[in-house]
């Protein structure tokens, strides 16, 4: 966004009144103090929410830079050289900003709305037309009044189409949001009859959606709406599935969506020979339906994103109308279900007469699941239940080996170490280098849904990449080069500092970026010698920050270098000399500051005496320690087998024939190998895998993508998992035979193995 116009202009286009008045200019428009990014012009519109009135928010996005501020109510302290314009409602003056700001372009805007699939059109429209325009979309879902609007003022010259999604959920909204986004072009959906809010009826639901077409050239619509909209005297384009039958593009069922978006597609000139091949590369979006082809011969439908009656019925519907000749199954996971509601599911699924019904709960489910072939077979439940594991499980995988994630083992632990420390103690979770090894979105999502009150990376990419996957808490950089520092101002991330020559350098990026009160950590050093300020020189170093109007320390840390000794003696030091720098601190700065030393071995051993503020957890949230038993281990690692080879005695077995057989053996050549993270060292009798619960020991050298291991005496199918990590070999026990520790197995894990989370 840049919008370009001055408080001044702000404020005419508003109609608003100055309370103050401090002419600057503005670039982008802020309406949730925590996504302040400081070095740029903003405007922050203190809309009411639920349970604020906005104004309280005042003064914190005032030391986050912010000049100008748009309120509805008289603030109780007037922001030092700051405008302040008075409306009667911010939200409608945000709106009135973005209808401005999009009637500056004549490009079609197309509109999108009705109850079910907006959000998966947007993106197959976008994925269709982007080739041929430069298309500016709503980001995400922002599909609501507020959303609208800050979507709206994301245009600019370089764009050609537009595409905007609408949603509402009371009457006289859509009015609204068809005079802001002022749309030449339609699409709807379709309307539900189950999901209507706060409308009287089925008729006034639809009533209100198709207000936002009344002003469009044409609303692409499925031809079963054609009554609906002839009677409006709305002017439309109408396809259906079989409008694109002839093309024969795939074995998948084809949606209604798909239709609206190829027909909104050819619209715009993108001819069929091109449609043909870019829509057999529409995006799947996670969480949203997604078609998959299966183990068995079966073909997934997994819409394990919400479990509404008309969601539901489109899903049963879309099953039934498909030309498969396969056997057509339902999958259920009710376990977070009301009963009442429950029972209507089940109800639906029947008046669609599927050949077979399977709830998740059942005791036989998983000999069931995974034996049926020749089936489609409809996943439906819950976005946070199991289901997705279970599509993982069946779904045909690219990769033949894979690590799985247990979430309830990672819950279990988080509640055990909350446990561990008095209430008010913060948790900080550590999750440097891609969360060890697990990658950068899930598990920091998890911790942020589970109560972390803060996250802590290595370095400022990691940084950067936890906010683009949507992460907002507030995140410790524990290493950051002077190059970053701008990433670290526009992402909104928290350096630790140790050293006065990194003091300097970074104090000197924020009084040139003109900030206020960049939270920053200390880190202090008390033994580990390693990075830090040293205790001699905290004093000089509190008189430097004392009265700095730049930085605000949020925290002051050090890390324990001997916390898994059970000779306690130089840890204790540790705390000693730590407890000495806290009073130094707390005699000459009055405000706040979390002090911290634990990770996860020292919570374990050290918490009564030193939890402090705040403890960091790192491995321990993944089950593992030195020094107890009690967590509850997450990781496991699977393969699947590729052949089985009978050799003979004396033959030779893999590279530099390092393996010389003395009898004859049967081998089977498991999907594996150092590329993934196996290490190299295992080779040669060292380590072993399990199949059927059996051990079976790593025969010769290990290549890169495959290992040898001698399955002689073992039963096996072909079919069976092969365990590397598990229940029979654990990750601390896998780690010693690679004579190594449990954090670098995990950080070897190549990014190519696929990680799967399961929360059963
Ligand atoms: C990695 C790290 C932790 C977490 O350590 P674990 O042993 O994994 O619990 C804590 N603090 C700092 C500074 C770290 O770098």
């Amino acid at each position: 966004m840049k919008l370009g116009i001055t408080h001044k202009e702000l404020n005419e286009k508003i109609g608003g009144q100055f309370l103050v008045e401090n002419d600057q200019d503005i670039d982008v428009v802020f309406y949730d103090t925590r996504r302040i990014i400081p070095n740029l012009k903003g405007v922050f519109f203190a809309i009411k929410g639920k349970n604020k009135s906005g104004i309280e928010f005042i003064s914190k996005a005032h030391s986050k830079n912010v000049r100008c501020f748009v309120v509805e109510e008289l603030p109780e302290r007037i922001p030092e050289n700051s405008s302040v314009i008075l409306v009667k409602n911010v939200l409608f003056a945000l709106q009135e900003l973005a209808k401005q700001h999009r009637n500056k372009f004549s490009i079609p805007i197309i509109a999108i709305t009705g109850s079910l699939g907006k959000t998966i059109c947007k993106e197959w429209l976008y994925y269709l037309l982007k080739t041929n325009y430069k298309v500016i979309r709503t980001p995400k879902s922002y599909n609501s009044q507020l959303g609208v609007a800050l979507s709206l003022l994301e245009i600019d010259d370089s764009h050609e189409v537009g595409i905007f999604e609408a949603d509402i959920s009371h009457p006289n909204e859509m009015v609204r949001l068809e005079e802001i986004i002022s749309p030449t072009l339609g699409i709807f959906t379709n309307i539900g009859k189950h999901h209507q809010d706060n409308f009287d009826d089925e008729k006034h639901h639809l009533d209100e959606h198709l207000k936002l077409f009344i002003r469009c050239n044409y609303t692409f619509i499925l031809d079963s709406y054609h009554s609906v909209f002839r009677k409006r005297k709305l002017k439309t384009i109408e396809t259906s599935m079989k409008d694109f039958t002839h093309w024969n593009i795939d074995q998948l069922p084809f949606t209604d969506n798909r239709a609206l978006c190829l027909k909104c597609a050819e619209f715009f000139g993108i001819n069929e020979l091109e449609l043909k091949t870019t829509q057999r590369e529409l995006p799947v979006l996670s969480g949203r339906q997604e078609t998959l082809e299966g183990i068995n011969n079966n073909i997934i439908i997994n819409d394990s994103y919400n479990i509404d009656i008309d969601a539901l019925e489109q899903a049963l519907e879309g099953q039934v109308a498909s030309n498969i000749r396969k056997k057509k199954v339902v999958v259920l996971d009710l376990k977070n279900v009301a009963e009442n509601k429950s029972k209507q599911i089940i109800q639906t699924v029947q008046k669609y007469r599927p050949s077979e019904v399977y709830l998740t709960s059942d005791q036989e489910f998983r000999t069931k699941i995974l034996s049926l072939k020749d089936s489609l077979i409809l996943f439906k439940g819950p976005f946070s239940s199991s289901l997705s594991y279970w599509v993982n499980k069946i779904k045909k995988q690219s990769h033949e080996t894979w690590v799985e994630f247990n979430l309830k083992a990672i819950r279990d632990n988080l509640n055990f170490f909350q446990n561990l420390v008095p209430q008010k103690t913060k948790m900080l979770v550590m999750v440097k280098a891609s969360t060890y090894g697990a990658g950068n979105a899930r598990l920091p999502h998890f911790f942020q849904e589970n109560g972390a009150d803060y996250l802590g990376v290595a370095f400022t990419d990691e940084g950067v990449a936890l906010r683009k996957a949507g992460i907002d808490l507030p995140i410790i950089v524990m290493n950051c080069e002077s190059k970053g520092h701008e990433d670290l101002f526009k992402y909104n991330l928290e350096p630790s500092i140790g050293s006065f020559n990194q003091l300097a350098s970074f104090l000197e990026s924020v009084v040139l970026n003109g900030l206020l009160k960049w939270p920053i950590h200390i880190k202090v050093e008390t033994g580990m010698n390693r990075l830090g300020f040293k205790p001699e020189v905290i004093s000089q170093l509190v008189t430097q920050l004392k009265s700095n109007e730049s930085l605000e320390i949020k925290s002051v840390f050090s890390h324990l270098s001997d916390a898994d000794n059970v000779d306690s003696s130089f840890t204790n030091q540790q705390i000693a000399t730590f407890n000495q720098i806290k009073n130094t601190f707390k005699q000459e700065i009055s405000q706040e500051i979390l002090f911290h030393i634990l990770n996860t071995e020292g919570l374990l051993r050290y918490a009564k005496e030193a939890s402090f503020d705040m403890v960091r957890i790192g491995i321990g949230i993944f089950g593992y320690s030195s020094s107890i038993k009690q967590l509850s281990k997450s990781i496991s690692w699977f393969t699947t087998i590729a052949q089985i080879n009978h050799i003979k005695n004396q033959e030779s077995v893999g590279y530099a024939r390092s393996f010389k057989a003395t009898k004859n053996m049967k081998i089977a050549v498991v999907r594996v190998g150092y590329a993934d993270g196996l290490s190299r060292r295992l080779g040669n009798g060292k380590g072993r895998v399990f199949i059927n619960n059996k051990a079976c020991k790593i025969i010769g050298n290990i290549c890169m993508d495959l290992t040898m291991v001698d399955v002689t005496n073992v039963e096996y199918n072909e079919k069976d998992v092969v365990e590397i990590i598990g229940n029979n070999q654990t990750l601390d026990e896998f780690a010693r035979l690679m004579e190594t520790i449990p954090y670098e197995v995990m950080t070897s894990l190549s990014p190519r193995v696929p990680k799967l989370f399961i929360d059963v």
